[in-house]
């Protein structure tokens, strides 16, 4: 095999209450990736949108992911790559780390599947470092492993993947730019013990409700009292869409990754079509550009697409 094609999912990270643990995959937005492995090295990049990504593989995040797995690979090789990207840069949708997490999965299957899972994680850290300075993974490991997925820890790399119940995702992506350094700097840098018993009582709710396939808990769980209060004036209408979605039949839900995109769980497709309808009319209403997405959980990650 000397190419291969992969659809790559868009990412809620953090899941509400569990900030830089946890992270879902979902189906749709998605990008692709076509890789094609060369018998001679560097690495060469190729874009079919028009979000004006760089071309250089250093300055890419699927490059310095792809750059850091192949110091591992002990043959000089090299590789084409050709993005088309449909998660927009910035949404708080993963769209960096489907780059990352994309060409490093199309590379190991290019290359006889000899990394694991987490290997493959490492490498495509090194594309969210480029993205926000940081080596963060809680977008990538979702997208590789797919369903969700906790971090116990980064350092080292402690990846647990977890089951979900099936759900309805609802998803609006207001048109205005947050960016991942702001929504990182506003953050408060100490806590108090009483908020932090509430949140990781939150998280542990969350996780055992997605095991025990308790909707209830999980929506009970759905609530963050240390980031969302300070990030959520960064997004307009936040409060109003988060109260009518619920009201809507929403289990919960709240900012996706560093926002500005918005996510809600429900139960049932029919809700997660009102909840989109509830998000349409308030954001019409602001005069706020918008797009929407109903979708569900992607259980499998990265996966290749037969031509
Ligand atoms: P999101 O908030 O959707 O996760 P990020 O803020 O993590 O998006 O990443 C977007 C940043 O990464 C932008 O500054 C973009 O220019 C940069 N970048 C570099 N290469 C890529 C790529 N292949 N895909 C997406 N973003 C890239």
């Amino acid at each position: 095999m000397e190419s291969i094609k992969v659809r790559i999912p868009a990412t809620v990270a953090n899941m509400v209450c569990g900030f830089d643990i946890l992270g879902m995959a979902v189906e749709n937005p998605y990008d692709e990736i076509e890789l094609r492995l060369t018998d001679k090295s560097g690495i060469t990049i190729k874009h079919t949108d028009d979000y004006n990504l760089p071309t250089e593989a250093e300055k890419n995040v699927a490059g310095v992911s792809l750059i850091a797995l192949l110091e591992e690979y002990s043959k000089p090789v090299g590789f084409e790559m050709t993005i088309t990207k449909n998660i927009k840069p910035g949404s708080g949708l993963g769209s960096s780390a489907a780059s990352a997490a994309g060409a490093v999965v199309a590379a190991n299957l290019l290359l006889g599947n000899i990394f694991s899972k987490e290997d493959l994680v490492r490498f495509a850290m090194n594309g969210e470092r480029l993205a926000s300075g940081v080596k963060h993974a809680d977008n990538i490991t979702p997208c590789i492993f797919g369903s969700v997925t906790l971090i116990r820890s980064i350092f080292p790399l402690d990846i647990v993947p977890l089951s979900a119940p099936p759900m309805f995702v609802t998803i609006v992506h207001p048109q205005i730019e947050v960016k991942t350094s702001d929504a990182r700097q506003i953050l408060r840098k100490e806590i108090q013990l009483k908020d932090a018993i509430q949140q990781w009582g939150n998280i542990a709710g969350l996780v055992s409700g997605l095991l025990k396939n308790d909707y209830e808990l999980i929506g009970r769980s759905l609530e963050d009292v240390l980031i969302e209060p300070v990030r959520s004036i960064l997004i307009p209408g936040f409060d109003e869409v988060k109260k009518r979605s619920k009201e809507a039949g929403a289990l919960g839900g709240g900012i996706s990754g560093s926002g500005p995109s918005i996510f809600m769980l429900s139960k049932e497709a029919a809700t997660a079509k009102a909840i989109e309808q509830v998000m349409s009319e308030l954001y019409g209403k602001m005069g706020i550009e918008y797009k929407t997405y109903v979708t569900s959980i992607s259980r499998n990650g990265v996966c290749v697409v037969n031509n």
